[in-house]
């Protein structure tokens, strides 16, 4: 997933990368705990130009990842869109303050900024793939749904919720909230 620098121009050049289960693996899932395969590749379609020395990267990533709903703990597939650009500037003889950058910058031939949305050059090649890894890991939900409806797994006996009743009696009273209720009763009468 390489940007030769020499071959832009000023005028946008358009590149396609296909990040595969082998880029998912190293990338996004042994992080996040997620499974190992990507369904299909993810297609990034990238669109490139220099702006006086400045470099502008702009893109999508498109595809579908294999997330855990966060209520039920299935496995299903999530759409994945997400647009990006960046403006990286010629590090020339400038070293990034963290050590992490410094070291983005000498392999990759790029260090982004805090935000992602701009960031440093060195080289003739940049590497994109630890770029696309952090647009892929900001896209991704911090609360994975399979669906808004979701009934998540009964917190008595585990039974997944969305395939009918469980059949445990309600659980209403041993809501955290109501735990912590008799808690502080508990320990108020103790007071006394
Ligand atoms: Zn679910
Ligand atoms: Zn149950």
């Amino acid at each position: 997933m390489k940007i030769v620098v020499d071959r832009l121009s000023p005028t946008p050049q358009e590149f396609e990368f296909e990040a595969g289960s082998a880029w998912w693996r190293q990338a996004i899932a042994p992080s996040r705990d997620l499974p190992e395969e990507l369904p299909e590749p993810l297609r990034i379609r990238v669109e490139a130009y220099t702006a006086v020395e400045d470099l502008v990267i702009q893109g999508t990533v498109e595809g579908a990842v294999p997330l855990e709903c966060s209520r039920c703990l299935a496995r299903y597939r999530q759409g994945l869109r997400e647009s990006f650009r960046v403006v990286l500037e010629p590090a020339g003889l400038r070293q990034p303050a963290d050590p992490e950058g410094a070291r983005a910058l000498t392999r990759d031939g790029l260090c982004l900024s805090e935000d992602v949305g701009s960031g440093w050059f060195r080289g003739d090649e940049i590497e994109m793939g630890p770029f696309f890894q952090e647009v892929v890991s900001l896209a991704l939900p911090v609360k994975p749904l399979c669906g808004e409806q979701c009934k998540g797994l009964c917190g008595r006996c585990g039974a997944d919720l969305n395939r009918g009743p469980c059949g445990c009696p309600e659980i209403e009273s041993e809501s955290p909230f109501a735990v912590l209720q008799q808690l502080r009763d508990g320990s108020t009468r103790g007071e006394d």
